[in-house]
């Protein structure tokens, strides 16, 4: 790989690790200058760049690059205001800071008014066994705001689509009727509360929600331990919810699995409707690559999208970032990429399942989901409490890890292997019966992989 490749590929797998408003202050007009000996020398446009990069993203950007040509060690960064095309360097951090909110909102065309990124659309949402239900749900919703199911509540696994699809039903319903939209990001929101606490606003800022009919609020864990927030957000909740307005919001987990939230919000976010999106199995994975080459109007060879499909399988924006690097390495070629390249250019994505899911860590996930010691897994108990997560325990160890029946039924203390034959055939069997089940396994096995 030449310095450029190297780059745009180290470029493409940054996106994976950081928001597009990011990626887009942080590493725009950046390239490499030079390569010494074991150092890659960075340009960047501004003193403002050097500084975030080399404090922020020095330890993964150098892991990426290292990944790809081991001979690099180091990276250093350098200030070459001529490769700045678009950023006009100013003094004043602060002006630039402004410049650079401007340049996120150019750039990505968020809606001024709803805060809304159009390119989130249900259009352009796949849906497969792993998330029909949300989509049932969220597209229900935008039809009928504020009637059916409020508020609609979207968790699971990050990368998996929560923002895509609470911003897909507030574009349609913003698009389709006069209603009045809002999303804003957790972060966003509690900044803003807080913002309104010190400066003794806060009725202002309650009055410039009211008009609002649809309130979507990205990422509702963090307002985990938050207490002041916690209380204002429950009495903006009760007032546009009095008023039939519909509210929607996202998480990593359950209302009840939040902590540190205060237990009347909770059960105020699980009101409604609480629906959860999963990993996609390969198929999807391998109907999402079709679907997002078709959007972008390219082809690539049947077999590398397979080796994709196949290998990258942590969640969807990971996916997206595998085809980007193809894609990139594509143009920059003007090359098809063949298996071969797809595993040179993929090896930052591409993980054993093997390496992150191991013997400890599914003890320790599923000893964790269950509230449990991990000693007691191993109980010699009959106790119902124990039994269950010892059966799952058993199940994922065969089913994720391979392990043969005697070799688990030796890790449960010298079990008959029988038994954990028996355990295995009866979880497979109820959690094809039961969804609950089916639940419960799939989070465990989100936690499992999720690194
Ligand atoms: P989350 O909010 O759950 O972390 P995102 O909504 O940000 O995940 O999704 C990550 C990336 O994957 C986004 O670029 C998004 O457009 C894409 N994506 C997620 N789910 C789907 C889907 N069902 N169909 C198409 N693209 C998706
Ligand atoms: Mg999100």
């Amino acid at each position: 790989m030449n310095n450029n490749e190297l780059w745009n590929s180290l470029l493409a797998q940054m996106q994976l690790h950081i928001s597009r408003a990011n990626f887009a202050t942080w590493f725009q007009n950046t390239e490499v200058s030079t390569k010494e000996n074991e150092k890659l020398v960075i340009s960047v446009p501004n003193a403002f760049s050097k500084e975030w990069l080399s404090n922020k993203y020095y330890k993964v950007m150098l892991k990426i690059i290292h990944d790809m040509d081991n001979s690099i060690r180091e990276l250093e960064f350098i200030i070459n205001p001529r490769s700045s095309k678009t950023l006009i360097i100013k003094e004043n951090v602060e002006q630039e800071k402004i410049n650079i909110e401007q340049l996120k909102f150019d750039e990505f065309k968020v809606n001024k008014d709803t805060n809304l990124n159009p390119k989130y659309t249900f259009e352009n949402f796949i849906v497969g066994s792993f998330n029909d239900l949300a989509y049932a749900a969220g597209s229900a919703v935008s039809e009928n705001p504020g009637n059916i199911y409020n508020p609609l509540f979207i968790y699971g696994g990050v990368g998996l689509g929560k923002t895509h699809l609470i911003q897909a039903i507030g574009n349609k319903i913003a698009n389709s009727s006069k209603k009045r939209v809002k999303y804003v990001s957790s972060e966003k929101f509690i900044s803003n509360i807080v913002a309104a606490i010190r400066s003794n606003s806060m009725e202002s800022f309650k009055a410039s929600l009211s008009p609002i009919d649809v309130l979507i609020v990205d990422d509702v864990q963090f307002f985990s331990g938050k207490n002041k927030s916690q209380q204002e957000f429950f009495h903006i909740f009760n007032s546009l919810y009095e008023k039939n307005k519909q509210i929607i919001l996202s998480s990593d987990k359950q209302p009840n699995a939040i902590p540190e939230l205060e237990e009347r919000l909770k059960s105020r976010f699980g009101g409604g409707m609480i629906i959860d999106v999963n990993l996609p199995e390969y198929e999807t994975r391998l109907a999402i690559l079709r679907a997002k080459l078709q959007e972008k109007n390219i082809a690539l060879p049947e077999d590398v999208l397979e080796y994709v499909a196949v290998n990258v399988k942590k969640n969807i924006r990971e996916l997206e970032g595998a085809l980007n690097s193809l894609i990139v390495y594509y143009r920059s070629n003007n090359n098809i990429p063949d298996v071969e390249n797809a595993k040179k250019l993929l090896k930052g994505f591409v993980f054993s399942p093997f390496e992150v899911a191991n013997y400890k860590k599914i003890i320790e996930v599923v000893a964790k989901f269950y509230n449990l010691e991990e000693k007691n897994l191993f109980d010699q108990t009959r106790r119902k409490e124990i039994v269950r997560p010892r059966q799952v325990a058993m199940f994922l160890l065969r089913k994720e890890l391979k392990y043969s029946f005697p070799e688990i039924a030796r890790k449960f203390g010298g079990k008959d292997h029988t038994t954990v034959l028996y355990a295995y055939k009866k979880i497979l069997q109820e959690s094809e019966e039961n969804n609950k089940l089916t639940e419960e396994l799939n989070l465990i096995k989100q936690r499992v992989y999720s690194g």
